[in-house]
């Protein structure tokens, strides 16, 4: 079995396949050093943080995620690397008005999974959480276990040495081809070295839809994103340690934002980060994809998100705001794509903007389909 993308899904399709008893190379180049000059492929998982929450307005999109944060501690045992900072995470939206649907199905999908949540308005909201100006009429739900956020860059070297420690052989180069004759699939890769399997699973993120990969065009939309990075002094990083990090759906304004709360990043410095692009770009070539991520966003849908940060925390006190780029890979139906091509070759890939958190659950459900099974419930709908 061949992984080709050694990135969220395919490092943790590689361990399950490898759990699974299946004779595993995973094929992925490690983060370029240097972004603004890289020539080869990049991933949409280069980052300190992203948010993890069992809540969602998805029903599958939840249990993708209380499948996967359940595996968490097993996940950092096997690798060896700890990922995962249960700081809690705050879902919040208008309960009346035309966004109103948000919290409502959220706090559905919650109540019908038994997730754990506190329901907080008004002033009860402003009392527990004084760092941010929630409007009245917003409802937030507040979960406690296990929520917050991972550290993705850490998830993916656990899934990997998990991986290593089974048995599965890693390669770092990129694959330019793969080739499919008499049952046997050939990936043929940019360091010249030409691997062989009975199957290759297609997980490169925005670049799955690269020629020579997949068989057929995937109907897989990439867009450009980009982050706004507030660099935070010590003593607000301090004030702001047991902040949790934020889905807001405001009951006006130009972008539904996620906030990370203070994460210390490679640099030694702390930033809080907020996303949620005002506009969509898409990416439609692997070209499009490469200048976009050699950049660092796109700085006024930059600075939109920057207001809409300090007008929920008005009182930040912060030492400048830097931006950064990113893609995001939807699909028309929502779910992830988890689906044969052909009998050799397949496709794992679309995270829809969410698939960090639950990159374990989505990595087993591929090693299944791999393996010649249906994606098993409680899962629901199209996933090719
Ligand atoms: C700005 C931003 C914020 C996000 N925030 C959140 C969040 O808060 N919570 C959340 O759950 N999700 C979030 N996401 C989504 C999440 O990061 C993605 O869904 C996830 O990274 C997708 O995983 P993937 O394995 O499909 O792709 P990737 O993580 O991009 O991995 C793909 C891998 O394929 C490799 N590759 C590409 N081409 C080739 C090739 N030809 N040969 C070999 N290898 C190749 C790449 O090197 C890469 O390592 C966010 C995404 C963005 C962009």
């Amino acid at each position: 079995m061949i992984v080709v993308g050694a990135g969220m899904m395919g490092s943790a399709a590689a361990r399950h396949l490898a759990l699974l008893g299946a004779k595993v190379a995973l094929v992925g180049p490690e983060e370029p050093a240097q972004k603004a000059a890289h020539q080869g492929v990049f991933a949409s998982h280069y980052d300190a943080a992203r948010i993890t929450r069992k809540i969602d307005t998805r029903p599958n999109w939840a249990r993708f995620s209380q499948a996967a944060m359940a595996r968490y501690g097993e996940i950092a045992a096997a690798g060896g690397v700890d990922f995962h900072h249960p700081v809690g995470a705050i879902v919040a939206g208008p309960e009346d008005g035309p966004k109103a649907s948000m919290i409502r199905q959220a706090q559905e999908n919650a109540q019908r999974d038994g997730i754990a949540f506190e329901a907080l308005r008004g002033a009860a909201l402003r009392a527990r959480f004084a760092q941010f100006r929630f409007p009245d009429g917003v409802l937030a739900l507040y979960e406690a276990d296990q929520a917050g956020w991972i550290d993705p860059r850490a998830h993916v070297r656990a899934e990997i040495a998990g991986a290593v420690a089974l048995g599965v052989a890693l390669l770092r180069t990129e694959v330019q081809r793969l080739d499919e004759a008499g049952g046997v699939v050939t990936a043929h890769c940019a360091d010249g070295t030409v691997l062989t399997g009975g199957k290759a699973i297609v997980a490169c993120g925005p670049f799955s839809k690269a020629e020579g990969l997949l068989p057929e065009p995937l109907p897989m939309r990439v867009y450009a994103r980009t982050i706004a990075f507030f660099e935070l002094p010590e003593a607000e990083a301090a004030r702001l340690a047991d902040m949790p990090s934020v889905i807001y759906v405001p009951p006006e304004g130009p972008t539904d934002p996620y906030i990370l709360p203070p994460v210390r990043y490679p640099d030694g410095k702390t930033y809080i980060k907020i996303g949620g692009d005002p506009a969509d770009r898409e990416l439609t070539t692997p070209a499009e994809m490469k200048d976009w991520f050699r950049t660092d966003g796109n700085p006024q849908a930059g600075a939109v998100m920057a207001e809409q940060l300090l007008r929920l925390m008005p009182d930040l006190a912060y030492r400048g705001i830097t931006y950064g780029s990113c893609a995001t890979c939807f699909s028309p139906h929502g779910n992830p794509f988890i689906t044969h091509q052909t009998s050799g070759i397949m496709a794992l890939t679309a995270g829809n903007g969410a698939a960090a958190k639950c990159a374990d659950e989505l990595g087993r459900l591929g090693a299944l389909v791999a393996l010649g099974e249906g994606i098993p419930a409680p899962y629901t709908g199209a996933f090719d």
